[in-house]
């Protein structure tokens, strides 16, 4: 079920008020996202986020998306086989009948967490799993000795998904007037080398939920220093339901005034019922948005 926010009317982006603006799902459609914020991107913002949307469908989740039947804005053009390399030459295999892979992004803590004043973070020390999806009848692949297939991860692709649907997530929650984001200019002015600042793992072990992706955003107490008195902190699952990783992003910052109008907002959205509940009252705030 789809759930909307109240619209925002300017580009959570760049900014844009004057322009037709459009809706951003948070969580992409393509990767089951059901919440919605309207009015909330111009047509070059929008653009730029399908697009991020569209490469990361392709470099990280090609296989799984089909193999689990996720949403596809153009289903007609959905492939009905996966290709794999064998010594005898390509072989084609139905997508009900495929191996398939996910990628788990092991990620170093935000670097905003290690040091706030330093940002020259790199990927360093970041390792990559990936999850296999087994086809329901091997047999088919038995036939051939050995085989192999290939898929892209790319870790500033997942980063920058990673940012945007934070950057969106945080947006309607918090309202994007009540704080300082940092996203919209690393997604505009393609600041990748900035990502390791902002985007990280937690050190947990995530076992699986019931959910297909899990949000949720905790508002923490820093001192920044010149009326800058907490970060925001957004923890994204995608993929809950197959064990998928947690990664975090360091949205932004807000002054104390800034947090006693959020507090309001969450108060609002609370009344209007349109986020699960409240696990914290004070700091840490954190609210669980689960599908
Ligand atoms: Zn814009």
């Amino acid at each position: 079920m789809t759930r909307n926010y109240d619209p925002v009317w300017k580009c959570i982006y760049c900014g844009e008020t004057k322009e037709v603006l459009g809706k951003e799902h948070i969580v992409p459609l393509s990767l089951f996202g059901t919440i919605v914020l309207p009015r909330s991107s111009c047509d070059n913002c929008g653009k730029l986020t399908s697009q991020i949307e569209r490469i990361a469908n392709e470099k990280l989740f090609h296989s799984i998306r089909l193999i689990h039947n996720f949403p596809s804005r153009k289903p007609g053009e959905r492939p009905t086989c996966l290709t794999f390399q064998s010594k005898i030459g390509t072989v084609l295999a139905p997508i009900s009948n495929s191996f398939g892979t996910y990628p788990i992004f092991k990620l170093n803590e935000p670097g905003f967490l290690i040091n706030h004043t330093k940002f020259d973070f790199d990927w360093v020390g970041c390792s990559l799993n990936s999850i296999t999806i087994k086809p329901q009848d091997p047999a088919l692949f038995k036939q051939f000795n050995s085989w192999t297939f290939s898929q892209e991860f790319d870790i500033n692709t997942y980063a920058k998904l990673m940012v945007k649907i934070a950057h969106g997530f945080a947006s309607a929650e918090l309202d994007i007037d009540n704080f300082d984001a940092w996203i919209p200019d690393i997604l505009l002015n393609n600041k990748e080398e900035l990502l390791p600042y902002v985007v990280g793992s937690l050190p947990n072990e995530d076992s699986p939920s019931n959910h297909t992706y899990e949000l949720n955003y905790s508002i923490y107490p820093w001192e920044g220093g010149e009326g800058i008195n907490h970060f925001i902190q957004v923890k994204i699952r995608l993929f809950a339901y197959m064990g998928g990783p947690t990664t975090t992003v360091i949205v932004g910052t807000t002054s104390n005034e800034g947090l006693d109008r959020i507090r309001k907002k969450i108060e609002r959205n609370q009344f209007l019922n349109m986020v699960g509940k409240v696990t914290k009252a004070y700091e840490p705030i954190t609210i669980n948005v689960v599908r």
